[in-house]
């Protein structure tokens, strides 16, 4: 780790040095890792929801992150990732995960707020994680699926120290005053934080 005062006197004396000897174009951009890779999970698709489907934020800078909201989203998993680029749905979330592979994409980077929960409190607070499938069909919920999910949300749990526990990894239907019921009673609880209690 270098000391941060060092970085500014070092980074201009490594950019003078190379201009002196490459033309300008040559240089690489900076913020190219960023635009190449913007994703918050390294093993993430990057599938970015439409900007008017969620809320820019500056997270864990203006609200603290201590929850990660587990879904199921009643749909595919391409059409989930298109209703979140539409901008009349008005919702999104932070990750998708494909069912027949565990395969994750990224639609909202973790400092923005999400609209998943249904419940303006509890978005500012967490990351959402959407699964492809439906509550009543459980053949959906695979060995990938809940790997990769498991993968993600320990990571999740270690970037903002949030315990791994159900107090912190809840199901939407536990969201004060939400109607909704995923992921349902074929979500295995017990399964799935063993497996990231084991990560
Ligand atoms: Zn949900």
């Amino acid at each position: 780790m270098e000391r941060p005062r060092s970085l500014p006197d070092r980074r201009r004396i490594l950019k003078g040095a190379a201009l002196a000897v490459v033309p300008y174009a040559a240089l690489p951009d900076p913020r190219a890792g960023a635009h190449t890779r913007p994703v918050d999970h390294p093993l993430a698709e990057w599938q970015p929801a439409t900007p008017g489907n969620y809320t820019a934020s500056n997270r864990p800078t203006d609200h603290a992150v201590d929850r990660i909201v587990i879904h199921v989203t009643q749909t595919t998993y391409s059409k989930a990732l298109s209703i979140f680029q539409n901008p009349k749905k008005k919702v999104s979330a932070h990750y998708v995960v494909r069912s027949a592979d565990g395969h994750v994409a990224q639609c909202v980077r973790e400092t923005d707020v999400a609209w998943h929960a249904g419940n303006w409190d509890y978005n500012t607070r967490s990351i959402g994680i959407e699964h492809e499938g439906w509550v009543d069909r459980p053949a959906y919920f695979t060995d990938a699926l809940y790997e990769e999910s498991a993968r993600l949300t320990a990571a999740v749990c270690d970037r903002y120290d949030i315990p791994r526990n159900r107090a912190h990894v809840i199901g939407h239907h536990e969201v004060p005053g939400t109607d909704h019921t995923d992921p349902g009673p074929n979500w295995d609880w017990t399964r799935y934080m063993r497996l990231v209690n084991s990560v």
